[in-house]
Order: structure tokens, then C-alpha cells, then sequence
């Protein structure tokens, strides 16, 4: 039983990534040496969005670091859909590219559907296509989205075997609350999710022992929403102005989770801040995602990570 007098267990996603990344890389480097095969990552972007710009340059760094091939297709905005899927069939064709991500989001006259769709669900590292959320939903190996993933790998470290606990998702995502309430079911836990049209989503909320916010609604989950002692994933990264009045007044901002921390903590037996939490998994994941994905292209099961 947890003791709900105690203060929240911080749940430091930051130092755990840098383990998860170590053991990637280590993985890799063996790879390397026993079948001379090197990990490759293709990251397409189209347009000049700066915050894509900023994720992507992050992106070709950390998979160059973890000692993979890293290509970046940098696209102009008035690249047609046509000539996307034609770049994307020719990266599912190339031997040496095991991972394909297409940034998000892309320009409107483009279906983002249809592009993530043409991926070859083997080389799909974001596991947004439609063949890989089914795998997750069937319980056959696949690649999994990189937020919940990260999110799992987090909850099973802190807290063991998940077991009958009852998990409440808040968000129905594509992307987050939908396979993350796939992968807490995987690991046994009784799944709750909860969206907009939820009734007495706070009543919802204090039933939780895991309670995942993936709203994108700044601090929105109070801290009495929290049972005692209940676990915190907080998926939320939302920029609002600071919290300092003259700070806020020069255009100064900080980042907050979809969590009331302070208040969140007081009633938490652990939890994850923003930022550092589940933000640096996110990254991890993807390189982990990468390095499995080019393990089962040559027919080997991948390193337990
Ligand atoms: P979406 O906007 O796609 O989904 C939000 C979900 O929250 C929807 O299911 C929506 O319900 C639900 N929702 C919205 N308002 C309420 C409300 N008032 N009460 C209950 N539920 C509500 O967001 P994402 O899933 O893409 O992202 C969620 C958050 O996670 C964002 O803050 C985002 O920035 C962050 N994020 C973080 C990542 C990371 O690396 N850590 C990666 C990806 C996302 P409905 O379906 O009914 O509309």
C-alpha cells in the first residue's frame, strides 16, 4: 500500500531516456560489429514551420549520436501529396533505411492520412499506421507510438507489475490516450478513458491508482482529482506565459503539463513533472523504435532494452 502521507515520488523521465538511450546505442554498436548493419532513420519535413525545424534538427542529432545513419529530406510548402508519396515509396524501397518519420503537421493542401498511410508499416517508427495500432490492439508485436511507449516504460519502473490497477486515461488520441490505454490493458491494468463528452470527469479522475493526462489543456487536472498515493503520467506540454508579471509582459514562457503539479504532487505517491518527464521519452522511444525496427528487417529479435 502506498503511503499517502509521504511526499510524490518524482518520476525523472529525463534520467531514465538518458539510460534508455544509453542502452540503444550500446545495442547498436553491437549490431554494428557482429553484422555490419547500421540503424537508418529518414525524418521528412515539408514547409518551414520553426518549432518542426527545432524538432527535426533534434531528431538527425540524437539518431547520428546513438551511432545510426540519420538522412533529413528538408521539402519546400508547395510540395505536391504526389511528389511526398513518391519520396516515401522510394525510402520504403531503401535497404538502408529501416525507420521512416514524416513531421507533423503538414501543409493543409496535403492529407496527412494518406502520407502516414503509404509508410511501410515495418519502417512506420511514429507506429501511427493504421496495421500497427491494429497490432497493438490484437496484442502481436508491432511498433508502438513513442509517447505511450515511453509512458509504459516509466509506469512499469516505477511501479512494477501494473496488474489490476485501474488506469484512467484522459484524451482519446490516435497518437496517445488511444494506444496508451491499449499498452495499460496489455500490462493487465483495468482501463478507464475519458474525454470531452466524459460526465464528472473529476469523480473519474479519483478513482485512478495510474492517472494518464494526454489533454493538451494547460494544468487542467486539479490535485483533488488525484486519489492518494495514485500514480501521475502527466503527457501534457503546453507553453503559457510565465508565471513572474513582468517576465509574462516581455513575452517571457514556461512550460506546463496537462497536470496542476503543485497541487497534483501534494496528493500523488509519484509523478512525472513537465518538463522532464514524459517529454524525453518521446525521443528515446524513437530511437529504440528505430533500432527494432532494423533488428526484425534483418530477421533478428531485438536486445530487451
Ligand atoms: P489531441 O488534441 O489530439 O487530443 C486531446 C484529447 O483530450 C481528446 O481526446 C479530447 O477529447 C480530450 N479533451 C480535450 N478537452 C477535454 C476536456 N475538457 N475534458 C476531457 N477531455 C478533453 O491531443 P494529443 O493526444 O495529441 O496530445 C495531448 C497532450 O499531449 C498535448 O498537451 C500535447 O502537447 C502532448 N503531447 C506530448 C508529447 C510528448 O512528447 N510528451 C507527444 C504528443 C503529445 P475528444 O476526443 O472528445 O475531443
Amino acid at each position: 500500500m502506498p503511503d499517502t502521507n509521504a511526499p510524490a515520488r518524482i518520476i525523472d523521465g529525463k534520467a531514465f531516456a538518458e539510460g534508455l538511450v544509453g542502452r540503444v546505442t550500446g545495442a547498436v554498436a553491437r549490431m554494428k560489429e557482429k553484422i555490419g548493419v547500421v540503424p537508418g532513420l529518414a525524418v521528412v519535413i515539408v514547409g518551414e514551420d520553426p518549432a518542426s525545424q527545432v524538432y527535426v534538427r533534434n531528431k538527425g542529432e540524437r539518431t547520428l549520436a546513438a551511432g545510426m545513419r540519420s538522412d533529413t529530406h528538408r521539402l519546400p510548402a508547395s510540395t505536391t501529396q504526389a511528389e511526398l508519396l513518391s519520396l516515401i515509396a522510394e525510402l520504403n524501397a531503401d535497404d538502408g533505411i529501416h525507420g521512416i518519420l514524416v513531421q507533423l503537421p503538414l501543409p493543409a493542401a496535403i492529407d496527412a492520412n494518406a502520407v502516414l498511410d503509404a509508410i511501410s508499416p515495418d519502417k512506420d517508427v511514429d507506429g501511427f499506421h493504421v496495421v500497427n495500432a491494429g497490432r497493438l490492439a490484437v496484442g502481436l508485436p508491432g511498433l508502438v507510438p513513442c509517447t505511450p511507449l515511453g509512458s509504459i516504460m516509466l509506469l512499469r519502473d516505477a511501479l512494477g507489475d501494473l496488474s489490476g490497477l485501474h488506469a484512467v486515461v484522459v484524451g482519446r488520441s490516435n497518437i496517445v490516450g488511444k494506444p496508451m490505454a491499449q499498452l495499460l490493458l496489455a500490462e493487465n491494468c483495468t482501463v478507464t478513458v475519458a474525454h470531452s463528452r466524459s460526465r464528472d470527469l473529476p469523480a473519474l479522475c479519483r478513482q485512478a491508482d495510474i492517472l494518464v493526462a494526454a489533454v493538451g489543456r494547460p494544468e487542467m487536472i486539479r490535485g483533488d482529482w488525484v486519489k492518494p498515493g495514485a500514480t501521475v503520467i502527466d503527457v501534457g506540454i503546453n507553453r503559457v506565459p510565465s508565471a513572474d508579471p513582468a517576465k509574462a509582459a516581455e513575452g517571457k514562457t514556461r512550460l506546463v503539463g496537462d497536470v496542476a503539479y503543485a497541487e497534483a504532487a501534494a496528493h500523488a505517491g509519484a509523478i512525472t513533472p513537465v518538463p522532464g518527464g514524459v517529454g524525453p521519452m518521446t525521443i528515446a522511444c524513437l530511437l529504440a523504435n528505430t533500432y527494432a525496427a532494423a533488428c526484425r528487417a534483418l530477421g533478428h529479435e531485438p536486445e530487451r532494452l
